[in-house]
């Protein structure tokens, strides 16, 4: 097995730059996910690293193999894509034998690699079966053993998931974690999903724009974002983010202060702070600050409150017995070492 390498791809469409200077390393055996909004060139590297599509400038390391000008077939990778296509004139077994039939494998090592990778995936008792015979989820784990009969050094996935109904989604999400666990492959999975991201990865990539934009574990990239893009793009709701005067190394809000990591640039700071890192009380609290209920929606696990503040709306979670009423003024703790601080003209973390 291998890792995956790329250094700096840069890739036009027409005008369009779709990717504008993508570095991003993945360990042997890792899972990473590139996340990010449509149009971001999550699919367009993809592409580039299986080699279906050529990049203007940068290279593509597997292993320690430079692929960049060889053909797809010689890179010794797999890829599931978003619609998943099994061929429906063909069995369970001739499926997830296809690859390895193009490969002219030996009849012994074919059927060995048919029924491991059936065996990792838990379809050995459908090799007989057609699709039309299957649930979306076997089918789903037809393509994905498909993929892994050849021993792919590395496994590329297109939002493999995006074609199951909801709850089938979530099903698959951690039955996906648990079976390419057990298979160890190097996996680089693109999700425009915060959610399936946070499940799945080791590592994500969030790209924007045709960059990356952040490369962290998915607790890091979480509690701390780079930007206020990755902020805003993970997590729901989204990460708050108030404007506020700066004063010295301090922030205010009304009359509480903040400690600052670093002096800001300019007159304002922005705060990042997530939902659940407000503490909301119904009388007023050292180090908290007054804001106005808005709007309550009961949510079933908790509350999810809008509140203003002065003329800035701000997103709170409490838990679903917490008795809010819109109109009525809440205190709201910001949690210490919870709390992000932002340049609001670069939208940059100042730490
Ligand atoms: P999505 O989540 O919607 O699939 P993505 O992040 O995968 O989006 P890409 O498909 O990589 O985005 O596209 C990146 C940019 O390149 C977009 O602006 C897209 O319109 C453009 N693009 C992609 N493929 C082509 C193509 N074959 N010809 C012209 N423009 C393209």
């Amino acid at each position: 097995m291998a890792g995956i390498r790329v250094e700096n791809i840069v890739k036009l469409f027409g005008r369009v730059k779709a990717l504008n200077g993508v570095s991003l390393e993945v360990r042997d055996q890792e899972f990473v996910v590139l996340l990010g909004p449509s149009g971001c060139g999550k699919t367009t590297l993809l592409r580039i690293i299986a080699g279906l599509e050529h990049a203007e400038s940068g290279r593509v390391f597997i292993g320690d193999r430079d692929v960049t000008a060889l053909p797809p077939r010689s890179r010794k990778i797999a890829m599931v894509f978003q619609n998943y296509a099994v061929f429906p004139h063909l069995t369970v077994f001739e499926n997830i034998a296809f690859g390895l039939r193009m490969q002219k494998a030996l009849p012994e090592r074919l059927r060995a690699q048919v029924e491991r990778a059936a065996t990792l995936m838990h379809i050995e008792n459908l090799l007989e079966r057609y699709p039309a015979q299957l649930s979306g989820g076997q089918r789903q784990r037809v393509a994905v053993a498909r993929a892994l009969a050849v021993e792919p050094e590395v496994l590329l996935m297109d939002e493999p998931l995006s074609n199951l109904d909801a709850l089938l989604r979530l099903e698959m999400r951690a039955e996906l974690k648990r079976l390419l666990a057990e298979s160890r492959t190097t996996t680089l999975y693109v999700t425009h999903d915060q959610v399936e991201a946070m499940s799945l990865a080791d590592r994500i990539a969030v790209m924007n724009a045709g960059r990356v934009v952040q490369y962290d574990e998915p607790m890091k990239v979480y509690q701390e974002p780079a930007d206020t893009f990755v902020g805003g793009f993970i997590g729901s709701p989204p990460m708050n983010f108030l404007r506020l005067p700066v004063e010295g190394s301090q922030a205010r809000i009304q009359s509480l202060t903040l400690e600052l990591p670093s002096s800001p640039p300019g007159k304002d700071v922005l705060l990042g702070v997530r939902p659940e890192d407000l503490e909301a009380h119904l009388e007023p609290q050292p180090q908290s600050f007054p804001a106005r209920v808005l709007v309550v929606e009961p949510l079933g696990s908790h509350l999810l409150l809008t509140l203003a503040y002065e003329q800035q709306q701000l997103k709170v979670t409490v838990p679903p017995d917490f008795a809010a009423k819109s109109g009525q003024t809440l205190w709201l703790r910001p949690q210490p070492g919870r709390l992000r601080w932002l340049d609001p003209a670069s939208g940059q973390s100042l730490t």
